[in-house]
């Protein structure tokens, strides 16, 4: 598909891309969604609290996702991998892995972010199964169960005292000396929470079940699950920093508060303007995001 035409180009075919792409094809724009398929859930068994979807597979939720877009002519969704992105006076030029090199007025980055795990030996085997970043995505399903925190971050007091809303036996896995102050380590003495600040060996699990997490001192504590306070998470896409757009604190892609980034025409939504979105506010941010587009080339147009 050389030099062909679309009024948009989608980057990334996850709850925001694809509502995007939604939005524009039932707007009848011409719009092509590239997407290499990797989303940073597809880890995960089940995904939750997207209203009317609740527990549903994240492979089904793309598949009727995927699906209902058939009923749009206009609207083409590829696997593929952009790998280049150039603008060119006010097109987007986009250059993909197989080969496609595609026209567009407008581009939206969709990417999304991927995980770099803490290097703890079997928590790869365990995360998005037993072991999870967030708690109102995985909180409800482990309420009640002897959980493990692992982390060591500046707001580790504030993520245990949310933990501890779904579950009150928790134990703190910090893999070094807390950094937290003396005070707080008393607040977790007389609530009886467990804070090991003992490196870590290894998690052991089944069929990535979490059953026990093993210290460099020979201990092995019974977990059945838990929560993961940093992922290492960093932008799945470096292109729009190719096209200058500078990183935030946490990672997330620099943009005005609609998606619009500095370069005019390309936007970027969802977790690569967030972090981490969750599904509901990716999806809201791809409908705004298309709207916003469409309403600027009816103007163009007129
Ligand atoms: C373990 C885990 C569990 C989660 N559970 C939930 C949950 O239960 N409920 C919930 O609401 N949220 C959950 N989330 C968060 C949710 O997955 C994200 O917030 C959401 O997927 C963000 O959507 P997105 O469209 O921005 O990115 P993604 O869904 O990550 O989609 C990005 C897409 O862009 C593609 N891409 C990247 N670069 C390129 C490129 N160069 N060319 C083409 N395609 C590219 C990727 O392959 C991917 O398909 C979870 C996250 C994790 C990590």
């Amino acid at each position: 598909m050389k030099n062909s035409m679309w009024d948009v180009v989608i980057i990334g075919g996850g709850a925001s891309g694809l509502s995007a792409a939604l939005v524009l094809g039932r707007s009848r724009r011409k719009v092509l969604v590239i997407d290499a398929q990797e989303a940073r859930n597809q880890v995960t068994r089940s995904s939750h609290g997207f209203l009317t979807r609740d527990g549903i597979s994240p492979g089904e939720f793309k598949q009727i996702s995927v699906d209902q877009l058939k009923r749009y002519p206009n609207v083409v969704y590829r696997k593929d991998r952009a790998v280049d992105v150039k603008k060119e006076d006010s097109l987007f030029k986009v250059a993909t892995e197989m080969g496609s090199d595609v026209l567009s007025k407008r581009v939206i980055f969709a990417t999304g972010m991927k995980e770099e795990l803490p290097d703890i030996r079997g928590l790869q085997e365990v995360y998005g199964t037993s072991v999870f970043p967030c708690p109102y995505c995985d909180g409800w399903e482990r309420r009640e169960e002897p959980l493990a925190i692992f982390g060591n971050e500046e707001w580790l007091m504030s993520y245990i005292k949310l933990i501890c809303n779904w579950s009150q036996d928790v134990m703190i896995f910090t893999n070094g000396p807390a950094k937290i102050t003396k005070e707080e380590k008393r607040e977790l003495m007389e609530r009886n929470i467990p804070l090991i600040e003992t490196p870590i060996e290894c998690l052991q699990s089944t069929d990535g079940r979490l059953e026990k997490v093993i210290t460099a001192t020979g201990d092995a504590l019974e977990r059945s699950g838990g929560f993961l306070m940093e992922t290492g998470a960093t932008q799945a896409s470096r292109l729009p920093a190719k096209l200058g757009i500078g990183l935030g604190e946490m990672g997330e892609y620099h943009t005005q508060e609609g998606g619009e980034s500095s370069v005019k025409g390309m936007y970027i939504i969802g977790d690569a303007k967030n972090t981490f979105s969750g599904l509901m506010k990716a999806a809201s941010e791809g409908y705004e995001v298309g709207a916003s587009i469409n309403h600027e080339l009816v103007l163009e147009e007129w």
